[in-house]
């Protein structure tokens, strides 16, 4: 349970453009960044990161790891943002 899920989703107001949790129709502000890599079509050194709430972090983790791809999780803010690096 989070505070975001008893405002609502109507407003996105409660966080900024960008910091958004990439989980699927989740509004909720990101608290962590994942960082990934996909060695099939990046090369090494490539990070994407996600951005992940806290409910939402473990499932995101396990996505990635289940492939293969995790890297890192690292709070938020501590590596800079690729904007292209959320789930589609
Ligand atoms: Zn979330």
């Amino acid at each position: 349970m989070n505070l975001f899920d008893l405002a609502g989703n109507g407003g996105g107001a409660a966080a900024a453009p960008g910091t958004v949790c990439s989980r699927k129709a989740c509004r909720a502000a990101a608290e962590w960044q994942l960082l990934w890599n996909n060695p099939k079509i990046h090369t090494p050194e490539r990070r994407k990161i996600w951005l992940a709430c806290g409910e939402h972090r473990a499932w995101l983790e396990d996505y990635l790891q289940t492939r293969g791809l995790w890297k890192e999780t690292a709070a938020l803010g501590t590596v800079p943002l690729d904007p292209s690096g959320r789930i589609g």
